[in-house]
């Protein structure tokens, strides 16, 4: 059985944009708060609301998105069927990855996970920026009750100038339990790896439904993710090419979310 967790970023474009002024870079409260209502229409009328929106934090947005207009956007994820998650880009934009800086980290990861919790949510998944990822987070993912890690695309290696931000390679195509020596491995850590399957950006409706007719035909439980971002709910055609693709991958796997996903996972062993 084929299941997809459909994931999006919570990214907008501004803050990739490394020559704006660092005030500029910051979130558009209203642009953003339009823009999740979109992720929100979207996926109720095409997977019957399970989505799994990841909420940025970042230096630069640290608790813009524990504040009450967006905690009540999160409330509506989790009432229509979806979840939230952590997304944590604790980059210095294309200068400095703290990824593997585990008090860095540890702190950002504990500031959102506090922030929706006391906030009434209930976030299960991580997903690192750029899908950075160490070894060296599992134990504060395990600390939070965070059981899926989402940063896996199998046979990424991303290198900005010489410096390597993240490293996939070798890495299984279905979920595993992580290991704590390496995360492209399978180990006995508390943490589940669920891989990217389709990322709609970047491949067109003719590939998404080559790969999903690919993956129906493998015969054991598979879960993947596909993936969006919050910008790209600005343009109508994106809009419109993720519909198509929920309704495409929909006819071949089932869309859960990620409570779901965790219990199938359980039951298969
Ligand atoms: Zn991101």
């Amino acid at each position: 059985m084929l299941y997809f967790v459909f994931t999006i970023d919570g990214d907008w474009d501004e803050y990739f944009d490394a020559k704006l002024p660092e005030e500029k870079r910051r979130v558009n409260d209203k642009v953003l708060a339009a823009l999740i209502k979109r992720e929100i229409r979207l996926a109720k009328s095409a997977i019957g609301g399970k989505m799994l929106h990841f909420v940025h934090s970042s230096p630069l947005a640290r608790d813009y998105f524990v504040r009450p207009a967006f905690i009540s956007l999160w409330k509506q994820i989790e009432q229509a069927g979806g979840s939230v998650g952590v997304h944590c880009h604790e980059e210095q934009l294309y200068k400095s990855w703290h990824f593997e800086d585990a008090d860095k980290m540890k702190l950002a990861i504990n500031f959102l996970c506090n922030g929706l919790r006391k906030n009434g949510l209930s976030p299960i998944s991580y997903r690192g920026g750029f899908m950075t990822f160490s070894p060296k987070i599992i134990p504060f993912l395990e600390e939070n009750n965070l059981a899926f890690d989402f940063s896996c695309e199998p046979g990424r290696h991303l290198v900005y100038n010489n410096v390597l931000v993240s490293d996939w390679q070798g890495a299984p195509g279905n979920y595993y339990r992580l290991s704590y020596e390496d995360h492209r491995k399978v180990g006995n850590s508390k943490v589940f790896e669920i891989p990217l399957g389709i990322c709609i950006e970047r491949l067109s409706l003719w590939q998404i439904w080559k790969k999903a007719r690919q993956l129906k035909k493998l015969k054991e439980t598979q879960v993947l993710s596909v993936m969006a971002h919050t910008y790209d709910y600005k343009s109508f055609k994106m809009r419109l090419k993720i519909k198509l693709a929920l309704l495409i991958l929909k006819r071949y796997g089932k869309f859960i979310n990620d409570k779901e996903a965790l219990l199938i996972i359980k039951e298969s062993g």
